[in-house]
């Protein structure tokens, strides 16, 4: 699914004039490798106009999803199924890395925290608990205020979230505009104050350009600036360097980690490529087939991963330096098959048909998410409670 529109999510979201935010935008330095952020004008306002009082575990969490359940009709199908049971929480101030191959249902996951699914995805069940209100409840209007205002969504394919006609400054500034009634001259400025902090060197330039004039790094940079414009408590990221190259990968990391470090934003980092989770993320999140499979410390699930896929997925990436020429050109292990969910209801652990380890029971029946231990949690028949 990479480099497909995510969904058709995009074209949504472009459509809903409620996306941009509210608020005032914080403002971050970038020059080179030091990206520091200037205090905001005003503090985060963080404190939910709902009120905490009808959810309990929203108290600990600032995002709480449970029994999420999500399919996709098709004229073919009439519901397949692409996450099931996705339950997971996400602490004030956490990035929590979401790990899995393609079609694994990333985007999806991203698209229904928000209800952006496209008119053919259907949420059956669950809840996406958030300052004390299920968003799978909630008015369009309540919805209205939280999307990109509360929690926001950096879609998977810069070139495709940003609009393609518009300069990227006027992007930004709807983004300020659509949530705040502030004279034009305010807006403007506020706008050119976020393009000095994040091109320093070329600001005006910058904000005066379409899309398709900017590098992919720099197209980065602008949606980052429209995701923060109005002081989210959430930013969930989708892939957001998959079509980087290392440095740059590396330059929006720092921006991201800085984001946390300063504005205490809490954040989904969704990825393909572990690597990139090392030394970034709190806990990864690992998603096959629609399923948890395993969810941990980042340090323990990247040190010493637990489920078959997992470890299968680690094994299968490419070592930056091998030590001699011998191993160098040894073919580097491949998951058998695909993880795309079936549309046909089988038994068993999804894994089980691609994997190395599976036992007799694994094809019979679901294994649940059992405890290790240090909030370790694996869905294998290997680990038992
Ligand atoms: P990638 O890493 O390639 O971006 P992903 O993990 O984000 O993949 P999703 O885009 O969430 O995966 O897709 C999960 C599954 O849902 C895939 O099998 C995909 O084909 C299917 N899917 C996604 N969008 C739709 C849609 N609009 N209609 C029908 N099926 C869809
Ligand atoms: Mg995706």
């Amino acid at each position: 699914m990479a480099g497909i529109p995510p969904s058709g999510i995009p074209a949504i979201l472009f459509r809903i004039p409620a996306f941009p935010s509210s608020i005032v935008a914080n403002y971050f330095w970038y020059a080179g490798n030091d990206v520091s952020l200037v205090p905001p004008p005003f503090l985060p306002q963080h404190e939910s106009q709902w009120g905490l009082a009808d959810c309990g575990r929203a108290m600990a969490s600032v995002l709480d999803i449970q029994n999420l359940q999500v399919s996709y009709s098709s004229r073919e199908v009439r519901s397949r199924p692409v996450l099931s049971g996705v339950s997971f929480d996400l602490r004030p101030g956490e990035i929590l890395g979401v790990l899995g191959e393609s079609g694994s249902g990333k985007s999806t996951l991203a698209a229904s925290v928000l209800r952006l699914l496209p008119p053919n995805g259907h949420i059956g069940s669950g809840a996406v608990f958030f300052e004390g209100k299920n968003l799978l409840q909630a008015t369009f209007e309540e919805l209205r205020q939280v999307r990109g205002a509360r929690i926001a969504l950096i879609f998977q394919e810069p070139s495709l979230a940003l609009h393609p006609t518009i300069r990227v400054g006027e992007q930004v500034r709807q983004v300020l505009a659509a949530h705040q009634s502030l004279p034009r001259t305010v807006l403007n400025q506020r706008t050119r104050e976020i393009f000095t902090q994040l091109f320093p060197q070329d600001a005006e330039r910058i904000l005066r350009c379409f899309p398709h004039q900017l590098s992919g790094g720099q197209r980065q940079r602008a949606l980052i600036a429209q995701a923060i414009a109005c002081n989210p408590a959430i930013l969930i990221a989708d892939e957001p360097t998959a079509a980087l190259d290392p440095v740059t990968q590396m330059e929006i990391l720092t921006i991201f980690r800085s984001l946390r470090e300063k504005l205490g934003l809490a954040m989904i980092f969704i990825t393909h490529n572990p690597a990139l989770l090392s030394g970034f993320a709190d806990r990864i999140l690992v998603l096959y087939a629609g399923q948890v499979v395993e969810w941990g410390p980042a340090k323990t699930v990247l040190r010493s991963p637990k489920h078959p896929y997992t470890k299968a997925l680690f094994e299968s990436l490419p070592a930056i330096s091998t030590e001699n020429e011998k191993s160098r050109k040894n073919k580097l292990p491949v998951i058998p098959g695909n993880s795309s969910p079936s549309s046909l209801p089988r038994k068993g652990c999804s894994f089980e048909p691609r994997c190395a380890l599976r036992m007799d029971v694994c094809s019979e029946f679901e294994p649940a998410l059992v405890n290790l231990g240090e909030t370790h949690l694996v869905s294998c028949f290997k680990y038992k409670d």
